[in-house]
């Protein structure tokens, strides 16, 4: 495995809560703002809600090689040992028959290897509401422990049940996660510690790295680290020969032979590989059309009945339960995780409230307990008009890679009535969604791109077979969000993954 491979810093104090961690470190402040505050977000900033911290800046440091362009869009990229995943959210959704339409299989076939994935890597969660939208699998650990606000909302959503559902389609259960509930291997279950956002210091949240040092104990296995591949070298059969890769440790580019080739990049950096290797030999400066990503949107509640509580600390940061707002057509059903507010830094909150200094604060302090936020996945397709290229840079002798995305007519619309619905659910639940406050992210902030080079039942050049082996080559195949042909408003990790083991099986 040839990687640029970015390494995460070994965690402070591993056995420290988010609250013992801030009195405990010698440098707090270096730790959660960063040695130059760069982790400061202040006020007038697009309304994230929260920044990486310095911990992960690895995760998205980007070697002087990958250079792009972008329209319409944001893009994120990760050259970790273990990719953008080391700053994810574990959030598992596997895709439905339907949500498969457009893939060259059906889901029978991708469904035991949702079972196999769960079971490597640990996924907590249950039979509920959820399930029908949600496919049970085999390898689910029991869920994790329940926060307080996230009880009040599903105790408020029993209550209510048959009118969310009939009225508003609404469906709410308990989110699956990729965090261990009970020991996995030598990995420990979550003890609710509350820093999952700064790195978990015991692997209970579950990051791709944790593979990647598995195959290295593996003794048939190689990793080449250190190593950015720009392209590849194939004969007049459209057979790859050699990679092209330069080592950043010393600058020199070397070639490596190759038998079978398996790109894995993640979709914007394997786009740029792939085109890279058309324009070196042939001038060719191709199009890969179909890029897709879901559209978010953020929309922060206060629930009413929590203000002036208090709230615990050690408790799991992220999401633990999910909404569905059903369509009739499955595949434009609208998806969303709900992270109700514990351990987090105040400081990219405190500044959007309409009072001084002093005020924010002890408003927020008695608020904190009732905030929450529901982030909203919409579904994508793919349209000619969204697509990866390359051009020349005019800073310097290199091509960069050309991200072109223009949302459909219809998205304002879908938006607008996804976030009513929303509204009305949310306030059925005791809770107060203000307009003014939802955010529409940017294109290409959910990180979940796809459908460049998808797979097909139809021969045809720029598309794959069922086992995501290329049409253009023979030996090369993808296994990233490439091959999607479509994507669901559901987070995508969990089915790449599925379908990277369904590849490894079927092809290989
Ligand atoms: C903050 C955040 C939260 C997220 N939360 C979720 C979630 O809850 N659920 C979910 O499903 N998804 C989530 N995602 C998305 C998820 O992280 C991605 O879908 C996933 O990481 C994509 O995996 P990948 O292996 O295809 O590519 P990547 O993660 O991009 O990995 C690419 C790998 O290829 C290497 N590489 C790239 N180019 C080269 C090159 N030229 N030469 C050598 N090596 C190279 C990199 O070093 C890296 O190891 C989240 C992402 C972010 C950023
Ligand atoms: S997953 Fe989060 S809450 Fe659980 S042990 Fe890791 S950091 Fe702590």
């Amino acid at each position: 495995m040839l990687d640029v491979g970015h390494k995460r810093p070994e965690p402070p104090n591993p056995g420290d809560d988010f609250t013992s961690l801030k009195t405990n470190q010698k440098d707090p402040v270096e730790y959660f703002l960063g040695r130059k505050f760069e982790a400061l977000i202040l006020p007038g900033h697009e309304p994230e809600y929260y920044g990486f911290p310095p911990s992960k800046e690895y995760v998205f440091t980007k070697p002087g090689n990958f250079l792009y362009r972008a329209n319409g869009f944001s893009p994120l990229v990760s050259f970790a040992a273990g990719g953008l995943a080391e700053a994810w959210t574990g959030g598992c959704y596997p895709f439905q028959e339907r949500e498969l339409i457009g893939f060259p299989f059906p889901y029978k076939d991708l469904a035991p290897w949702y079972s196999e994935v769960a079971r490597r890597i640990g996924i907590a969660g249950t039979q509920d509401d959820l399930a029908k939208f949600m496919p049970l699998h085999d390898g689910l650990m029991e869920p994790l422990d329940l926060d307080e606000h996230s009880a009040v909302l599903l105790a408020a959503y029993e209550k209510r049940k048959q009118q969310l559902n009939e009225k508003f389609g609404c469906f709410l259960g308990r989110s699956r996660v990729a965090v261990l509930s009970r020991d996995l291997g030598n990995r420990k279950r979550c003890d609710y510690l509350g820093r999952c956002l700064w790195g978990c210091p015991s692997d209970a949240l579950y990051t791709p790295s944790v593979t990647l040092e598995e195959c290295r104990r593996h003794p048939n296995f190689e990793y080449q680290d250190n190593t950015y591949v720009s392209h590849f070298r194939y004969d007049s059969g459209g057979r790859i020969t050699r990679l092209v890769a330069t080592s950043l440790d010393t600058g020199q580019t070397h070639e490596i032979e190759v038998g079978r080739v398996v790109l894995a990049a993640g979709t914007l950096s394997s786009a740029k590989i792939f085109l890279e290797s058309i324009y070196r030999d042939s001038g060719e400066s191709l199009q890969l059309r179909g890029l897709m990503d879901n559209r978010q949107v953020l929309a922060p509640f206060v629930n009413l009945k929590l203000i002036g509580r208090r709230y615990e600390p050690k408790r799991y940061q992220y999401h633990q339960i999910a909404l569905t707002i059903a369509a009739a057509d499955p595949i434009e059903s609208v998806h969303g995780l709900v992270t109700t507010l514990k351990t987090a830094l105040i400081h990219p909150i405190v500044p959007g409230i309409p009072f001084d200094l002093g005020t924010g604060v002890y408003w927020f302090r008695n608020m904190r307990a009732a905030l929450g936020l529901v982030n909203v996945n919409f579904s994508d397709h793919r349209r000619d008009e969204n697509y990866l290229a390359l051009e020349a840079d005019p800073a310097s002798a290199q091509t960069r890679l050309l991200v072109n995305y223009r949302p459909d007519s219809s998205e304002a619309a879908r938006i607008r009535e996804a976030t009513r619905t929303l509204q009305k659910v949310l306030w059925k639940l005791g809770c107060l969604a203000p307009s003014a406050m939802m955010h529409i992210r940017p294109m290409g902030a959910s990180v979940h791109y796809a459908g460049t080079i998808p797979m097909s039942a139809d021969s045809a050049t720029l598309t794959c077979t069922r086992s995501c082996q290329s049409r253009d080559f023979e030996n090369l195949y993808f296994v990233d969000g490439t091959t999607f042909p479509v994507l669901p408003a559901k987070n995508l990790t969990f089915t790449l993954m599925a379908n990277a083991v369904r590849v490894a099986e079927e092809a290989f």
